[in-house]
């Protein structure tokens, strides 16, 4: 009676936003295009109506977290302070008129870059902290937690440090505080910020698990994100202003295109042609030489990696055993079960029905002639293992 109703109530009064260059559209990791069209004012397609309940359960698990927090010794205060660094985009000066902004009724000034920041957190001993909250899929975060870095959410942090520094110039600790919305588990990033350098530097990442990232040594540091950022605003109104469009920034089959509103004015008109060929630039051209050797290394180590796995198999079935092991290391042979389906039981009808032709893209390069030397192969494991 209810699922079926709930998901359609929440996407009812659905509304594109006008684009606007803001913070929490801001880092490299953001589509250019998908921004521009936003820009252009393309219409939009209108997210389905489960998504739309995903993307305001985000809301809500910042209202439970800082539920959580306010029950901590952190005080947190100035939630959704709005903060403005004027005249960042200068290009917008002549092009904008004031605007209201539909969160905080303030009027922004042609040119200013404007947002809101989850809050500031201070501790027992009144140390000051920005704090921004997200709450993300479970794929995502777990590729944070195994490393990657939150790239947008980072230049978002700095674009509110830039946007603070009039007010409270010694504020340069922020608290990126991540959740994952399947698990409720939680990564924590501790950001310093220097002003003079705009460099942006992750000094911990810790998991609510108890497990800490390795950060490594020196601490993973972050130049020009402000600047990157600005430098991205300033490339899409130079496309809006051509009505033109930045290159593809993903593939159709990426999550970022999956999601995106502009799928289909994006990718329909997309055929390739069989015959024309691309001129490649040298950097490009380059980049293509390191692919292949890329690819001629991976498959020389594949057949090597065969090569001593069949010799250590040899090895402990020569000598009647599972385990052999050394100083440092152990090897074992394992049995594994594995289930396969054998075609030839299936009747030739069923097996045809079954089938399903889905077409595939392969890139290969190919060297022009002697661009590239071949790699010498080792072998002979066998003997040396054997002795
Ligand atoms: S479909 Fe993909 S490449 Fe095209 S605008 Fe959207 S995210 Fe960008």
């Amino acid at each position: 009676m209810l699922a079926e109703i709930i998901h359609g109530i929440a996407n009812f009064d659905w509304q594109p936003s006008p684009y606007r260059p803001r913070p929490s559209s801001s880092g490299p990791t953001q589509c250019r295009r998908k921004l521009t069209y936003r820009a252009l004012e393309y219409p939009e397609r209108k997210p389905g109506d489960r998504f739309a309940v995903v993307l305001d359960d985000s809301s809500w698990h910042e209202e439970l977290t800082c539920q959580w927090i306010e029950q901590s010794t952190f005080k947190l205060h100035s939630q959704q302070m709005p903060l403005t660094i004027p005249n960042a985009l200068p290009w917008l000066i002549e092009q904008e008129q004031p605007f209201t902004c539909s969160m905080c009724q303030g009027t922004v000034q042609p040119g200013s870059l404007h947002g809101h920041i989850d809050g500031i957190l201070t501790d027992l001993f009144f140390e000051d902290y920005l704090f921004e909250h997200k709450a993300i899929n479970h794929f995502t975060f777990e590729s944070y937690r195994k490393g990657a870095w939150p790239l947008d959410h980072l230049t978002q942090c700095v674009l509110y440090f830039e946007a603070l520094h009039d007010i409270q110039p010694d504020l340069n600790i922020a608290i990126l505080l991540i959740k994952n919305k399947n698990t409720s588990g939680y990564l924590e990033y501790l950001l310093h910020y220097d002003y003079d350098s705009k460099t942006l530097t992750i000094l911990e990442a810790t998991s609510s698990d108890g497990t800490t990232i390795d950060l490594g040594d020196p601490l993973p540091t972050f130049v020009n994100l402000f600047q990157d950022a600005l430098d991205q605003f300033a490339t899409i109104e130079q496309h809006r202003q051509a009505g033109t469009l930045p290159p593809r920034q993903y593939e159709p089959h990426d999550w970022q295109c999956e999601y995106c509103p502009f799928f289909n004015p994006c990718w329909e008109s997309v055929q390739l042609n069989d015959e024309a060929v691309l001129e490649l630039s040298e950097e490009s051209a380059k980049l293509a030489v390191q692919l292949y050797e890329l690819t001629e290394e991976r498959k020389r180590l594949e057949k090597e990696e065969d090569k001593l796995k069949r010799a250590f198999r040899l090895l402990l079935k020569n000598h009647g055993v599972r385990r052999a092991t050394g100083s440092t290391i152990s090897i074992k042979l394992k049995e594994e079960q594995r289930s396969t389906v054998s075609q030839d039981l299936i009747p030739a009808d069923i097996l045809s029905a079954a089938r399903r032709t889905t077409t595939i893209e392969k890139l290969r390069v190919t060297p022009h002639a002697e661009t590239i030397k071949a790699k010498p192969t080792h072998s002979a494991y066998l003997r040396v293992i054997n002795q």
